[in-house]
């Protein structure tokens, strides 16, 4: 086993106890071990043998003892004893789209794979990418109902499990409440199409069917259409098809309807991260394996932007650190062809809106990212102020996680963001989509406001470790959501572009 997998089948152990509701302190853990694993540049199974496993940062002899069991028996006892054990807590948990992703992953082969069920696929609020879901929603069609039924009925993973026509209801092992719909192979794309959308997109859409066809898809008796892809839906309603991510009824299909559907930023016109922090400041991995983590995924760029020097509690870096980092940023680069590695900072704002790091610092790294860390309980006013003064700085190039939310955790501060937008336009300051699963900051809505106002948006990770740099798929949902075009999103700019891009705030040229 390499060392980024043991640390993915940690990483994954600390999702699933997190969706369980388990212990906060153990979910850390896990996570700790999953970042220090990938992290380490040491071979894993080496570190075994010479019963070296404890030298990783934030592994004691617990997690040892599990590292040991991965690499021996290639998985963890632990998971599947949570898998087939008895059924977590509920609770009131938020349910975060990345725990309702990692469930699908492990969900829909095992639902593909029971008998009578053929072809699998996740609807509702989780193909709409929404934050946070309230259940995971799944279409299967059966190729024998009767014996489909009967397999979700026996399935060990499912718990509770009760039918309602054509729904199925159960709890998963991992804790999370799931809607499954059941149908014959004729009417999957139909029920994929009425369960993806929210009911007012349904609707909307099925009233122009009706009007022009005299089809009635929401009441149908006797014979039902069928449909073999959802645009063949659209195409009835004289529509162009429309991704789930806009299924809101937030005006795409009068949007559609007069041919002004944006064509949304897919992940591969992503071209490299902009936010990600190393070991120089509170992240696990060193600069060459972030770098080297960003070349495997084929990004063109990526800017080291770790802690400025007054964030002493996640290891700011001072001024001469910084400049240290800056030189081994150029030695470092020899060893990538393809990846231009970007001097960067994430520099603090400071309590009266200047930044954490002098102008001419500043002015020689190549990404200023501008946040607050502080004060989140201040006035919307002043809060405001801040940030708006830290964007007239020439340096700064983009503003992060600007409403400071965490997802079940801490509400947006009181931050006026058509103000904020106002300025990141008169300024020519981006605004991040930061992609941090409990983040997701900006959201969807204001992203959309952003694109209006013609301020360009960042889909950035803020990893802390390598493995955080996946978390960009979560960005890029936000950005759907938002109907951002590649042309909205700074990251897909060639490196050349992304430069004078970077260049011109700063010269005014
Ligand atoms: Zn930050
Ligand atoms: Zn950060």
């Amino acid at each position: 086993l390499r060392n980024c997998d043991v640390a993915e089948m940690l990483d994954r152990t600390a999702r699933i106890l997190a969706m369980r509701g388990e212990n906060r302190y153990r979910v850390r853990a896990y996570k700790r071990a999953a970042r220090a694993v990938a992290s380490e540049s040491r071979d894993i199974e080496m570190l075994l043998k010479q019963n070296r496993l404890h030298t990783l940062d934030g592994v004691g002899a617990g997690l040892s003892d599990k590292i040991r069991e991965i690499i021996k028996t290639g998985k963890l006892s632990l998971v599947e004893r949570l898998e087939s054990g008895k059924l977590p807590e509920a609770g009131n948990r938020v349910i975060l789209l990345a725990s309702a992703l990692t469930l699908c992953t492990e969900l829909l082969p095992e639902l593909e794979g029971l008998p009578g069920i053929s072809r699998v696929t996740p609807t509702g609020e989780v193909r709409r990418c929404r934050e946070t879901v309230e259940r995971v929603e799944v279409v299967l069609a059966a190729s024998d109902l009767a014996l489909a039924r009967e397999s979700l009925t026996q399935s060990p993973s499912l718990h509770n499990v009760s039918f309602e026509g054509n729904l199925c209801r159960a709890v998963h092992n991992f804790g999370l409440p799931l809607a499954l719909f059941l149908v014959s192979e004729e009417d999957f794309v139909l029920t994929v199409w009425l369960t993806t959308g929210t009911e007012e997109h349904v609707r909307e859409v099925a009233a122009i069917i009706k009007e022009q066809t005299d089809t009635d898809l929401l009441h149908q008796n006797g014979s039902r259409r069928r449909f073999s892809k959802e645009a063949d839906i659209y195409m009835l309603a004289g529509l162009p098809y429309i991704e789930p991510e806009l299924r809101e009824a937030r005006g795409e299909v009068a949007a559609a309807a007069a041919g002004k559907l944006p064509l949304l930023v897919q992940a591969s016109d992503y071209q490299g991260d902009l936010h990600v922090h190393t070991d120089w400041s509170d992240g696990t991995a060193g600069m060459e394996k972030m770098a080297a983590a960003a070349d495997e995924l084929g990004y063109r760029y990526l800017a080291v932007t770790d802690h400025s020097r007054s964030l002493k509690i996640a290891g700011g870096l001072s001024l001469d650190r910084l400049a240290e980092q800056v030189s081994m940023i150029g030695r470092l680069q020899h060893k990538f062809r393809n990846l231009t590695i970007l001097s960067g900072i994430e520099a603090d704002i400071l309590d009266d809106g200047s930044m954490d790091a002098p102008d001419d610092v500043l002015a020689g790294l190549d990404v200023v990212i501008a946040s607050i860390h502080s004060g989140f309980r201040q006035s919307g006013e002043k809060l405001t102020s801040r940030i708006c003064r830290a964007m007239h700085n020439p340096n700064v190039s983009i503003v992060a996680h600007a409403t400071g939310r965490l997802l079940g955790k801490r509400n947006a501060y009181d931050v006026d963001m058509d103000e904020v937008i106002r300025c990141a336009a008169a300024t020519g300051t981006a605004l991040e989509i930061n992609s941090s699963p409990d983040r997701l900051d900006i959201n969807d809505k204001i992203a959309a406001r952003a694109r209006e106002a013609g301020v360009l948006v960042s889909v950035n990770t803020d990893a802390h470790s390598t493995l955080e740099l996946a978390n960009v798929a979560l960005g890029i949902s936000v950005a759907r959501r938002a109907g951002l075009t590649r042309d909205d999103v700074l990251n897909t700019r060639s490196k050349g572009e992304l430069l004078s891009y970077l260049k011109k705030k700063k010269t005014g040229a």
